[in-house]
């Protein structure tokens, strides 16, 4: 009785643990279908292979398909089957932990499409150490890697985007304010590594510069895009910018923070607000056109000079400012410019708004952009009517003093000259020498009143010439003459072109010529030779030159010699006298003649000025 009870209780037991195997195996039937996890059991003593239902499936194989080891090995990836068997041998080694679990590639059976699978398994060993059975698992997980690799190429389209964004640094933050990202050029530069940040909790960095930063990332994170000034440490100018990232429910899930460094552009910004106050404030009228004339910018002082305000000014052209008779000016301004060249210290007229004619001083530039190329002008113009006023009636008062002057000087001369014959007849040799002298200081200043009357003459614009045909000989002769007199340290040489005839005016080429000579003696302190001399040239031309063995001129000095009251500032010059008119006489008078004073000059050596003229 006893017994039956315990063999029922075992018998009941032996029920009970059968359903509990069964109700796991159940278990473990939903867990795998629903991973959709294939099993397999390979025999390698018999070389069996079996399949589950879902492996196949993986596999391509219809459910009632018979499956070998070979059929496995042929629909391995060829590119992974080396490696899959090198893995299956590895699990199998006795010595070895007898795991596997490895990511391959298949061709499937049905349509040999590639897929990736995941596949796991263990080995167990009989007694005699051999491999009798290898089970395991296998998983599609194509879809998994496929969309891995597309995050991966998207990590890394990101990475290369703001690399190649150039000062910038870019983080991104989860909601919970942690990094996960940070890329840029900048971080370099600002000494930042990866690794301190990826993964890392501001908080965990930097508690204070989080305390000061926590509110920006609360406004991200809660869907709000702005951007914020910032100024580092070290001077730096920032922009940052703070931008949302939302998901397909417009939910935000990460915040991106971009840096920007600005500071070049903040520098440029500066600078042109600087450059735009001078402008602004300037006492001259700046200007900006564009070639086709076409006013761009117009400053304060514009209004102030030509009465027309910016408004009423930009869009308009230049052509309304400049009168009627000085219109051709401005095509010949522009040639200049597109050359590149600049016009300086222009002198003109300008027209206001309530018509009154201005005395204008212009300065004129090209504009260029970044690259040199010239896109407009720049315009700066000085009112110097008062200045022009102030000019012309000390021109007049000149012009008049000197007018007045030479009816005295020229009775005084003749009263020499009488004189000078008396002494003369009388061999009265101390008033011969005294009055040789008055004789010489009479015809110095009559030169000078001369150079006087001729440049108040220039500065009116009433230089008439009366041209004549005469011999080149005749004047020069007259001149070398008449200098020879006022030196007993030089000694002047004419070695011109006898027959050469000029047409021109004879008393201002007269004029050139005294000039250049009279500079020759006075610039030769130690006396020495000169040479007043003619070249003839091909074209009918004539070269006549001044050459002496005086103190010369710096190269920097001769730029500017022929520039009204220029003189050369030197100490071994202090006691020559002079205006600085002379050259600028010589350079305009020969100018209408159409010609031009040159000069080849060297320090403590000499000078060679000279200039040519047509022939007859
Ligand atoms: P000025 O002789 O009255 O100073 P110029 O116009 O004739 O004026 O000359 C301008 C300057 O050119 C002079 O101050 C002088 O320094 C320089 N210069 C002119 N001619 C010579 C020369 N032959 N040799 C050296 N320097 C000269």
């Amino acid at each position: 009785m006893e017994n039956i009870r315990e063999l029922n209780e075992r018998i009941s037991q032996h029920e009970n643990r059968e359903k509990e195997l069964e109700q796991m195996e159940t278990r473990l039937r939903m867990a795998i279908d629903a991973t959709q996890l294939g099993t397999w059991e390979y025999y390698p003593l018999t070389g069996k292979l079996n399949w589950s239902a879902e492996c196949k499936k993986i596999y391509g194989l219809p459910i009632n398909a018979e499956v070998t080891f070979e059929a496995f090995t042929e629909h391995i990836y060829a590119g992974d089957r080396d490696f899959v068997q090198k893995e299956i041998q590895k699990a199998m080694d006795p010595k070895g932990n007898n795991r596997y679990d490895i990511t391959y590639r298949i061709t499937r059976f049905d349509d040999g499409s590639v897929r990736w699978i995941r596949a796991q398994g263990k080995v167990y060993l009989n007694i005699h150490m051999q491999a009798e059975s290898f089970m395991g698992t296998v998983l599609d997980i194509t879809e998994n890697k496929l969309a891995l690799e597309k995050i991966t190429r998207s990590e890394k389209l990101f990475k290369s985007i703001a690399l190649s964004i150039p000062n910038s640094l870019i983080l991104v933050i989860d909601k919970n304010h942690r990094y996960i990202t940070i890329e840029g050029d900048l971080m370099e530069k600002m000494g930042y590594n990866r690794k301190d940040y990826e993964g890392k909790h501001p908080r965990d960095i930097s508690p204070e510069r989080y305390e000061a930063t926590k509110h920006l990332y609360d406004r991200v994170l809660a869907g709000e895009k702005y951007s914020v000034e910032r100024k580092s440490e070290t001077g730096e100018d920032y922009m940052v910018h703070f931008v949302p990232l939302k998901n397909d429910n417009n939910e935000v899930e990460a915040g991106v923070i971009i840096a920007l460094d600005i500071t070049d552009f903040k520098q440029a910004q500066e600078k042109s607000a600087k450059l735009a106050a001078i402008v602004e404030s300037s006492d001259d009228a700046i200007i900006s056109k564009t070639f086709d004339s076409i006013i761009t910018s117009w400053n304060e002082s514009a209004q102030r000079t030509f009465g027309y305000t910016a408004d009423e000014m930009i869009g308009e052209s230049i052509l309304k400012l400049i009168p009627e008779d000085r219109r051709e000016e401005e095509p010949q301004i522009i040639a200049r410019l597109k050359k590149g060249e600049r016009v300086e210290h222009f002198e003109t007229k300008r027209v206001t708004k309530d018509g009154k004619l201005l005395d204008v001083s212009l300065t004129i530039s090209p504009v260029k952009d970044t690259q040199g190329n010239v896109i407009g002008v720049s315009k700066i113009a000085r009112d110097i009517t008062d200045k022009k006023q102030e000019e012309t009636r000390k021109n007049d008062f000149i012009a008049i003093v000197s007018h007045e002057l030479k009816t005295p000087l020229t009775s005084m001369k003749s009263y020499i000259q009488v004189m000078l014959q008396k002494a003369k007849q009388n061999g009265d040799s101390f008033s011969i020498n005294a009055l040789t002298r008055a004789d010489i200081q009479a015809k110095k200043m009559t030169l000078m009143i001369q150079d006087f009357l001729t440049m108040a003459k220039l500065e009116d614009g009433k230089v008439p010439l009366h041209k004549e045909i005469f011999k080149l000989h005749g004047l020069a002769d007259e001149v070398v003459s008449d200098a020879q007199i006022l030196t007993s340290m030089h000694t002047i040489e004419l070695r011109d072109c006898p027959d050469v005839k000029l047409n021109a005016d004879r008393e201002k080429i007269g004029q050139v010529l005294t000039n250049l000579v009279s500079n020759a003696i006075k610039y030769s302190p130690k006396g020495g030779h000169i040479l007043v001399g003619c070249q003839l040239l091909p074209g009918k031309k004539a070269k006549i030159y001044v050459r002496d063995e005086g103190v010369g001129i710096s190269a920097e000095d001769q730029k500017r010699l022929f520039e009204r009251f220029y003189r050369v500032k030197n100490e071994k010059l202090k006691t020559i006298s002079g205006f600085g008119i002379g050259l600028y006489l010589v350079s305009e008078i020969l100018s209408y003649h159409n010609s031009k004073i040159e000069v080849e000059s060297a320090e403590g050596v000499g000078s060679t000025f000279y200039f040519i003229l047509d022939t007859v």
